[in-house]
C-alpha cells in the first residue's frame, strides 16, 4: 500500500492517522511482522496481522564477489518461485539491482533470464523489498535502483509504478527518482505511458544493433516495434520529460560488433546528445552466443566516440559469482 492508502484503509477502521504513519515507517524498515512494531499496543498489532498481510523474502542463497564486493541474493518468494537482487558498491554509493517479474517472455537471444519464460510478475511489495532487504542484508544504505534484473519492467507496469511510488517516499525508503534507472528492451506503447507520468528517473533502452535486421536476430520484441519506431518513441520521451534516453549495447562476436553496425550506430544516434552503454556479452552457456574480442570492443568504442557518440564500456562486476542476468537463479533451476 501507498501511504494514501494505509492512511484510509486505517481511518476506515477508526485508527487514528498517526498509527498509518508509524506502519508505514515500520515497513520502509523491513520488518517481517507486526509483532516486531513495538510503538503499537500489543491488541492493535494483533488486529493489523488479522487483516494484512506483510511481503517477507526469505534469502535462499547469497554470494559476495572477491573481486569488488557484489553481492547477489537469490530469494525465496511466498510461492516458491525465486528472483535475484544484486548490489554493487561503486565509490559514489551503493546501487541494487532489482527483478521486476519472476523471468521473462521478451526472449531475446542473448539473456538468461527469457529461458524458461514469464511465470508471474512481481508485486511492488516484493520489488520494494527487495530493495529494503538487500540493503539490510549488507548493512548498507541504498543509494541507487537499477530496474536491470529479471524481467521486462514496462511489461509490469501498474506494479512497476506503484514500486516506484512507495521507494521514492521520504516517510519510506526515500530514494530520489534521479537516482532511480529503469531499463526497457523497447516496449513503445509502455515507454509513451511512461513518459506522460513526467517521473525524473533515467530511461534506458536496450537497443543492442541500430538497424531492424541485426536486431530481429537478438530481440523477437523488434518484430512489434522497428528500430525506427523506437528511435521516435525515445525522442517523444525526451521532448515530454526534458530527460535523455540513455542506450544499452552488448556486444556479441560477429553478430552486431562490425565497424558497419558502429558506423550506422553513429548515423542514427549523431546530435542527440544520448549516451551508448557498451557491455561484452555475459556468456550464457544456453546461448551459444559469444562475447566480442577485446580489441574490437577498442574499435566499436572509437568509431562511436569519434562520430561524435558518447559512450562508456561497462565494468564488469562480480563476474566471479554469476552476477548477470539471471544466472544465479538459471543456475538453481538447472540443478532441479
Ligand atoms: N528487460 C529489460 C531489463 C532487464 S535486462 C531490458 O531488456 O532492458 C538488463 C540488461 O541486460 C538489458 O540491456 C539486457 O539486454 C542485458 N542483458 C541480458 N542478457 C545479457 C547478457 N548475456 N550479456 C550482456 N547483457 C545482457
Amino acid at each position: 500500500m501507498t501511504r494514501p492508502e494505509l492512511a484510509a484503509a486505517f481511518q476506515a477502521m477508526d485508527l487514528p492517522g498517526y498509527r498509518a504513519e508509524q506502519v508505514f515507517r515500520w515497513l520502509g524498515r523491513g520488518v517481517g511482522s507486526f509483532e516486531e512494531m513495538t510503538d503499537l499496543p500489543k491488541d492493535l498489532r494483533a488486529r493489523l496481522a488479522e487483516r494484512f498481510g506483510l511481503t517477507a523474502l526469505v534469502p535462499l542463497r547469497r554470494q559476495v564477489s572477491a573481486l569488488d564486493g557484489t553481492a547477489k541474493t537469490l530469494w525465496a518468494l511466498s510461492d516458491g518461485e525465486s528472483v535475484e537482487t544484486v548490489l554493487m558498491r561503486y565509490k559514489h554509493g551503493n546501487t541494487v539491482c532489482i527483478s521486476s517479474q519472476v523471468g521473462c517472455r521478451m526472449g531475446c537471444a542473448f539473456c538468461a533470464s527469457t529461458i524458461g519464460g514469464k511465470v508471474r510478475d512481481l508485486t511492488a511489495a516484493e520489488m520494494l523489498d527487495e530493495v529494503i532487504r538487500t540493503g539490510l542484508s549488507a548493512d548498507s544504505r541504498v543509494d541507487g535502483i537499477v530496474l536491470m534484473g529479471i524481467g521486462e519492467p514496462l511489461d509490469n507496469f501498474n506494479n512497476v509504478i506503484r514500486f516506484l511510488t512507495l521507494v521514492n517516499d521520504p516517510a519510506g525508503a526515500n530514494i530520489g527518482m534521479r537516482h532511480i534507472s529503469l531499463s526497457t528492451c523497447g516496449l513503445v506503447d509502455e515507454i509513451d505511458k511512461l513518459a506522460a507520468l513526467h517521473l525524473q528517473l533515467t530511461l534506458s533502452v536496450s537497443l543492442h544493433a541500430p538497424d531492424d535486421g541485426t536486431r530481429a536476430k537478438l530481440m523477437p520484441v523488434n518484430a512489434r516495434y522497428g528500430v525506427d519506431e523506437l528511435y521516435a518513441a525515445c525522442q517523444r520521451y525526451f521532448k515530454t520529460t526534458g530527460r535523455r534516453v540513455s542506450f544499452e549495447y552488448a556486444l556479441v562476436r560477429d553478430v552486431n560488433d562490425t565497424p558497419w553496425h558502429a558506423r550506422e550506430l553513429v548515423r542514427r544516434l549523431r546530435g542527440t546528445g544520448s549516451h551508448v552503454n557498451l557491455i561484452r556479452l555475459n556468456y550464457v552457456s544456453e546461448r551459444g552466443l559469444m562475447p566480442s574480442r577485446e580489441d574490437t570492443v577498442r574499435a566499436f568504442t572509437k568509431i562511436l566516440t569519434d562520430g561524435g557518440v558518447t559512450a562508456t564500456v561497462r565494468r564488469r562486476l562480480g563476474s566471479d559469482i554469476d552476477a548477470a542476468c539471471g544466472q544465479l537463479r538459471r543456475g538453481e533451476m538447472r540443478k532441479l
